[in-house]
């Protein structure tokens, strides 16, 4: 991967992250691509971001996840410079970008609904913004051919928006956003528009030229499965503050919270007074339902593992993985997700049967409410 060098001939004060990389020079220290501090956007009465701290690093795949409405876009949009912070500051590489009109900044951005020119081809398409910007002709052309080489679109100049496919489509306005060589790409629900199996594609190829252009992707989506396949890092946003941040299997393996242990994948809930009755412990535990082993009652369960006995109330099968939804004692309802491997289900497990539930102790997740 290329580095990207941080210049910061700027004036305007540092935010507070420990090297000045940008004033002092200290090789090989950098300072983040984006810091936001203390972020917050108001629109009448709706506070749409809450307090936003936030550093997004060199050459990161990093996504925002989060339900519709929890602020993303809006924080997306103060990055690009699109909206005006009520408080708070945007940093990138080190300078204080906050009162940056939004073509001063060296970000760009790709939207859901990519907005192609739908009367000019391909080519001229990702070649509109550096008309612009009056980058030289030659220069032109061979910019536009790398851009379509990198989203793998060579051979496509001549077509028009009506005559690709939507993943085309949105591949022409990823290399409209790459042809001008940003630091930092910003992604809003880019593949929100595409069916499943062609979006599952795109996860994918983004990541494979993320990988090779090296730049930083902030990638924006609700969709938790995208989010963990693309991002080295995420922070999970609810009602316009970040509820988790850290990489991706951190987050998904250690929820700090009820809400990103429900909201990433799916978990068991133990609140605190099950948890003290039935397990001797302090505190609301979460526990992934692939982690939940399932034996018909009277089985031997590995001994030292905590169990709990239990009805089934429903088999539901999905194909890859059969999901058991297990009446438990004090009122407790859990999932157990049993991969549907060679032999599959034991067939015993049927609505009604007595069943025991069992997990590894590691597998118990202290949250906080
Ligand atoms: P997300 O992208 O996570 O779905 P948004 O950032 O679009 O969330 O919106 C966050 C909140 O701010 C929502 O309640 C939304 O209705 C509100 N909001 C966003 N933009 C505007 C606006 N221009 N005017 C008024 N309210 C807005
Ligand atoms: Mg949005």
């Amino acid at each position: 991967m290329t580095e990207i060098r941080t210049t910061g001939a700027a004036t305007g004060s540092q935010p507070g992250f420990d090297s000045s990389g940008a004033a002092g020079g200290v090789e090989g220290v950098h300072p983040p691509q984006i810091s936001l501090r203390a972020l917050r956007k108001s629109f009448g009465s709706v506070t749409a971001v809450d307090g936003i701290d936030l550093d997004v690093f060199d050459g990161e795949f990093f996504a925002m996840l989060g339900p519709s409405g929890s602020g993303k876009t809006t924080v997306l949009r103060m990055i690009a410079g699109f909206e005006v912070p009520t408080s708070g500051s945007v940093f990138l590489g080190g300078v204080d970008a906050t009162a940056l009109p939004s073509y001063r900044r060296d970000v760009n951005t790709v939207f859901q609904d990519y907005a192609l020119f739908p009367h000019m081809t391909v080519a001229k398409n990702i070649e509109y913004g550096l008309l612009v910007d009056k980058v030289p002709r030659a220069e032109r052309i061979r910019r536009v051919g790398e851009a379509l080489e990198m989203v793998r679109l060579g051979g496509y100049e001549a077509r028009r928006p009506t005559q690709l496919s939507g993943g085309q489509r949105q591949r022409v306005a990823l290399a409209r956003a790459l042809v001008k060589r940003p630091k930092v790409l910003l992604l809003d629900e880019p593949l929100g528009a595409l069916d499943l199996k062609l979006r599952e594609q795109m996860q994918l190829e983004l990541k494979a030229i993320q990988r090779e252009v090296g730049i930083t992707f902030v990638f924006v989506t609700h969709d938790q499965d995208e989010a963990l396949t693309l991002c080295d890092r995420l922070a999970v946003f609810n009602n316009g503050q970040i509820e988790q941040l850290g990489a991706a299997h951190e987050v998904y393996e250690y929820p700090a919270t009820a809400f990103v242990a429900a909201f990433v994948g799916s978990s068991n809930f133990i609140g605190a007074d099950a948890a003290q009755s039935l397990f001797g412990k302090t505190g609301s535990f979460a526990v992934r339902p692939e982690k939940v082993a399932i034996a018909p009652r009277g089985e031997p369960t590995p001994t030292n593992s905590p169990h709990l006995d239990g009805i089934v109330r429903d088999v539901v099968y999905a194909g890859s993985v059969t999901r058991i939804v297990v009446d438990g004692p004090a009122g407790l309802t859990l999932n157990a997700t049993v991969l549907n491997a060679e032999g599959g289900v034991d067939t015993s497990i049927r609505r009604g049967a007595p069943v025991t539930l069992h997990w590894p102790e590691t597998a118990f997740r202290r949250i906080s409410d």
